[in-house]
């Protein structure tokens, strides 16, 4: 792409930047019809103004490029994301046939056939990325390889060899159009040899044999959020495959799918973990280290705790993607009966048995009688 300095789009077309699409659409019909090539034959400067009225208009009749320029100017709209494609200049004339044929101006036998060369948003493309637990708990970034159409770069997305350029349709004779006639009628068709472009490539590129674009595996980094999980969607905007005839490009998007901790169990933003307690730990109290994200964590188990009680660890869960603070890790407790005595042990929780009170009225039994109760 030249390196002159643009024009801002918006004097281009005479608007304000706060114009709304029918304004855009009416001042870049009127400059259109005023400097179009074929009112104006032989006269480059009249042909420079239509291009430069298009190129501004196609930018700001797309939401997205348009907001793109909005925030970043011509700076944001180069490159393959969405830039304006100089050769794309056969769709101009499908948005003026739009036009003409609106107006009746030319009266042709209709442009369903110039509209094969409409601006055409690329498809979006899907990538599936495996993440460790602690990749989408902190966020990383990734190097990823997508395939993807791009442009070649022999030809420079001419479709032509280097050296060598289109040469113009024989069949049309480089309108784009044919013109039959039929008895007093005179209808115009668009061209089958070049497809309404006026140009064949006589030459194909011997790279990507005149497609102007080939299958490349594209090198990319894509920052993954911190907080994310599995099933999160990450959308890399333009990295698709690119549009048709200037249209801008689809979007990527990377699944993701992150596998399980040993420990951990997510749910959403809270993390849950189990920990054994001995029987003594559990009834005297104790000091554990239990593991978080970020280490251990020092715990005090107070005495008399039962089993299956949780405790609340405050912000040591997962990140919020949105950045707005973090979840909570939840330490369960699972007291564990001790299966094998020694004969110490057993000695020693013989003499505990006989000093603890027996109390063998189970919880459902005194349920039970306060159900009773509420029955008679
Ligand atoms: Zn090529
Ligand atoms: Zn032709």
């Amino acid at each position: 792409m030249p390196s002159v300095s643009k024009k801002d789009y918006y004097d281009v077309l005479g608007v304000g930047r706060e114009s709304g699409d029918q304004d855009i659409k009416g001042a870049y019909r009127k400059l259109a019809l005023k400097y179009h090539p074929d009112r104006n034959p032989g006269d480059p400067d009249a042909e420079e103004r239509f291009k430069e009225a298009s190129e501004a208009y196609s930018v700001l009749s797309d939401p997205q490029k348009r907001a793109t320029y909005d925030r970043y100017g011509h700076a944001g709209l180069q490159g393959p994301a969405g830039g304006f494609n100089p050769n794309a200049f056969q769709d101009f004339s499908d948005i003026l046939g739009d036009f003409f044929d609106f107006g009746g101006l030319f009266g042709s036998g209709g442009s369903g056939g110039r509209r094969r060369n409409r601006a055409q948003r690329g498809d979006d493309v899907r990538f599936d990325l495996e993440l460790s637990f602690e990749e989408a708990v902190f966020g990383m970034s990734a190097e990823i390889q997508v395939p993807r159409m791009e442009a070649c770069g022999r030809c420079r997305a001419t479709g032509s060899e280097p050296g060598s350029g289109p040469t113009t349709c024989p069949t049309c004779r480089g309108r784009g159009e044919i013109l039959y006639q039929q008895s007093f009628l005179s209808v115009r068709r668009t061209c089958g040899t070049c497809a309404g472009s006026g140009q064949v490539i006589s030459n194909p590129c011997g790279q990507c044999r005149g497609q102007g674009y080939q299958q490349v595996q594209r090198r990319l980094k894509v920052n993954i959020p911190a907080g994310v999980d599995d099933g999160t969607r990450v959308r890399v905007s333009g990295e698709g495959q690119p549009g048709a005839n200037g249209g801008p490009s689809g979007d990527l998007y990377v699944f993701l799918k992150v596998k399980e901790h040993p420990f951990f169990e997510r749910q959403e933003h809270d993390l849950h973990c189990t920990i054994p307690l001995n029987i003594t730990q559990a009834a005297l109290g104790c000091e554990i280290e239990v593991p978080t994200l970020e280490g251990f964590h020092n715990l005090k188990v107070p005495e008399g705790t039962q089993n299956g009680s949780q405790f609340r660890l405050r912000h040591k869960g997962v990140a919020m993607v949105n950045g707005s603070g973090r979840g909570d890790l939840y330490v369960h407790v699972d007291v564990q009966i001790p299966t094998r005595l020694t004969r110490e042990q057993r000695k020693l929780l013989e003499q505990l048995r006989d000093s603890l009170p027996v109390d063998n009225a189970p919880a459902e039994k005194s349920l039970f009688e306060k159900v009773k109760d509420y029955l008679v």
